[in-house]
């Protein structure tokens, strides 16, 4: 039932963007580089099976046409990268003599996920590339694909095979950093830049559009200096932790991802009496989310969780992650310790150690993220600080550490407290950003920011899912 719902709603977030094909102009004629220009000679673009192709060194290329000064427009074509390649597709920019930052604004061609510590390289197709970057594996290497970027007014849409990946509204007098001061929208031709590797671009068309004003939401200039100083720096702005809950289809959770500026991973919870609990369910569900712009998270639930799923189909997930808020006593009550009615914390630092063994087994499963971590019943809430003693920190991030294992940083329950993030970042403990949220209104990212100004922590800190093959499950 729930799959059927997911799938309903998805048909909604396939929407393409319709446009006049007659007053589209082709921008490339398929047989040679006339009205395109190279300022770096010898280029490095040549063309092949009516495709440009640019290959090995860095080079930039420049539509120079009798007209070319675009401003409103949607911009189409066909790609396909050999692997390792990167480039890029600059629009509202001039004929740059092959500087490193040209005018305008560039969209990211990466299809091969580097993962963590790979730098710039996490970022993938799609991307506003240091405005909005784009983490989630969403295309891969050796397939033709299609790639849309419309740009109306002070908005920036991008569709990958028509399905929109990001989108940027430029406030007035926006944040940029020195490198970047020109990427603003203005008007200008259209680019490919090479960074590395092999990419064949066709089919190029530009469809100009009417000067219309879009109808903005209002911007907070605040907001969006804080989002893009953080995508910038590539710092991987990534919520790994959202349900599809109270409401929240994943329509909106997509929407609201966009306009946030924070890439989602949308966790279904799987586990015996929850909505995912064998193989069959698992992959039904990974198949009805197959084309949406997130991340796919696995929330593995209750202790025996490895026995209802093969590593092979929990393995679709990008991620696996759990927590230990559901576990049975050493008196055999199972306890679940959000719900009051269903804990019994009885003497306090008898319940804390008890926690910490749980917590100590529980991180030798094959998972990636410990999430909602450090959370103890509302009872004894209050006396987090106390209760969590230096002894007690350090036995959980030593087991963080030996097992390999993620520590999220939770924005609805606002824990771990800064002392423990500050004690795990000594340890080389890796960070992920999550909500856990109930709905759709409690997507708030406060705590997190909280986190890196107090903690200051940067782009290497943070963990990223690891490749297709190297994953844990993968390894039993
Ligand atoms: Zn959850």
């Amino acid at each position: 039932m729930k799959i059927k719902i997911l799938t309903t709603v998805l048909a909604f977030c396939l929407f393409s963007i319709s446009f006049s094909q007659e007053k589209s102009i082709s921008l490339f004629n398929g047989k040679d580089l006339k009205n395109w220009l190279s300022p770096v000679v010898p280029s490095v673009f040549t063309i092949e099976d009516n495709a440009i192709v640019s290959q090995g060194k860095s080079g930039a290329l420049f539509f120079n046409g009798k007209d070319k000064q675009f401003q409103n427009f949607v911009l189409s074509c066909d790609i396909k990268t050999q692997p390792e390649a990167i480039a890029e597709i600059i629009f509202h920019t001039d004929l740059s003599k092959g500087q490193e930052i040209p005018k305008g604004y560039s969209i990211r061609i990466q299809n091969t996920y580097k993962g963590a510590n790979s730098g710039e390289n996490i970022k993938l197709t799609g991307s506003i590339d240091r405005i909005r970057n784009v983490y989630f594996p969403f295309i891969k290497d050796q397939q033709w694909f299609n790639l849309k970027i419309s740009v109306l007014d002070k908005e920036i849409k991008v569709f990958l095979n028509n399905i929109q990946v990001a989108s940027y509204t430029e406030p007035s007098n926006p944040w940029r950093p020195e490198d970047l001061k020109n990427r603003l929208l203005s008007s200008g031709t259209v680019g490919i830049r090479n960074i590395q590797g092999k990419v064949s671009i066709k089919n190029i068309q530009l469809i100009p559009q009417k000067n219309e004003l879009v109808a903005q939401t209002s911007i907070d200039r605040e907001y969006d200096k804080k989002i893009t100083q953080l995508h910038a720096a590539n710092f991987p702005l990534i919520d790994f932790h959202v349900h599809l809950k109270g409401g929240l289809t994943l329509e909106d959770a997509v929407i609201i991802s966009q306009n946030k500026g924070i890439n989602y991973g949308i966790a279904a919870n799987c586990g015996l009496r929850f909505p995912v609990t064998n193989n069959g369910e698992l992959n039904a569900y990974m198949n009805s989310i197959e084309n949406a712009a997130i991340y796919r998270g696995m929330q593995a639930e209750g202790r025996e969780w490895m026995t209802l799923f093969s590593p092979d189909t929990a393995a679709r997930f990008d991620y696996i992650f759990t927590d230990a808020m559901t576990w049975t006593n050493n008196k055999g009550f199972r306890m679940r310790l959000w719900i009051k009615e269903e804990t019994e914390v009885g003497d306090p630092n008898m319940f804390m150690d008890e926690l910490v063994s749980k917590i100590e087994q529980i991180l030798k499963e094959p998972i990636d993220i410990y999430v909602n971590p450090t959370f103890i019943p509302e009872e004894i809430a209050a006396r987090y600080n106390e209760l969590w003693t230096t002894e007690r920190m350090d036995r959980v991030i030593n087991a963080l550490v030996k097992n390999d294992v993620a520590l999220e940083i939770n924005a609805r329950y606002k824990i771990p407290g800064i002392e423990f993030i500050k004690k795990a970042k000594q340890a080389g403990v890796k960070f992920s950003f999550g909500t856990n949220n109930l709905g759709k209104d409690d997507l708030n990212y406060d705590y997190c920011f909280e986190v890196l100004d107090e903690v200051g922590l940067t782009a290497s800190d943070m963990w990223m899912p690891r490749k297709q093959g190297t994953k844990k499950i993968q390894k039993l």
